[in-house]
C-alpha cells in the first residue's frame, strides 16, 4: 500500500512539472497572442511561439500520460505494458513512471507508420501563417497545416477573413477532418458537432 503511495506522489510530482511548463507557455502564447505587431516582432518571433505550441502540445500528451499510469496504479495494473500486459522493465518504469508500453510493443509502436493529420474533434491552439481571400492557413502544434474558411470562424460571418484574422494571430480551433489537400479542416465553432 505505502508503495502504491509512493508511486501516485512520483507521478503527481512529475505531472506537476508538466503542469507548470504548461502553464508558463500558456500565458507566453496569450501574451504574444494580445501584443500589437510591433510588440511582437520586438521581443519574439513566429518560430518561438510556433515552439510554444509545440511545448504546450508536449505537456498536454505528458499529463495525460500521467493521468493514466496514476488510474492504472489505482485499479492495480501499474507496471503492466498497455498493449500486451506482460510487466514492464523495472529501468524503463525508473527512466519515465508513466510508461505504458513495454520494450517490445514501444518499438512496434515506434515503427508504424506515424498518421501525419489530426483526428476529428481534437481541438487545438494554432497560428495563422497565410490569409488569402477565402481561406487562412494555420500551424498547428503537430506540425501539420489546417485550414479555415470564414464560414467556420462564425454563424454568421461578415467581411472577409482579414477582418477576423492577422498572420500571427494564435487562435483555438478545432478539427474536422481532412481537408483534401493533406491539411486539416479547422473550424473556431467549438460547439461544432464533428461528423462520425
Ligand atoms: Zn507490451
Amino acid at each position: 500500500m505505502t508503495d502504491q503511495r509512493a508511486i501516485i506522489e512520483q507521478l503527481t510530482a512529475y505531472r506537476g512539472l508538466f503542469e507548470a511548463l504548461l502553464k508558463r507557455r500558456e500565458a507566453d502564447c496569450e501574451a504574444y497572442a494580445n501584443a500589437t505587431p510591433y510588440e511582437q516582432n520586438l521581443w519574439s518571433s513566429k518560430r518561438a511561439q510556433l515552439e510554444r505550441l509545440a511545448d504546450i502540445d508536449h505537456a498536454q500528451r505528458k499529463i495525460n500520460l500521467f493521468d493514466a499510469a496514476m488510474e492504472r496504479v489505482v485499479v492495480g495494473q501499474y507496471g503492466s505494458c498497455t498493449c500486451c500486459g506482460v510487466s514492464i522493465d523495472e529501468t524503463r518504469l525508473t527512466a519515465d513512471p508513466a510508461e505504458p508500453n513495454c520494450t517490445s510493443c514501444a518499438r512496434s509502436v515506434a515503427l508504424s507508420p506515424r498518421t501525419k493529420q489530426i483526428d476529428a474533434g481534437i481541438a487545438c491552439e494554432a497560428m495563422v501563417i497565410r490569409l488569402d481571400d477565402n481561406i487562412a492557413i494555420l500551424a498547428l502544434p503537430s506540425g501539420e497545416h489546417g485550414s479555415l474558411s470564414l464560414g467556420e470562424i462564425a454563424d454568421q460571418p461578415l467581411g472577409q477573413l482579414n477582418e477576423y484574422l492577422r498572420v500571427g494571430d494564435v487562435v483555438r480551433v478545432k478539427s474536422l477532418g481532412n481537408d483534401g489537400s493533406g491539411r486539416a479542416r479547422l473550424t473556431m465553432k467549438m460547439s461544432r458537432q464533428v461528423a462520425a
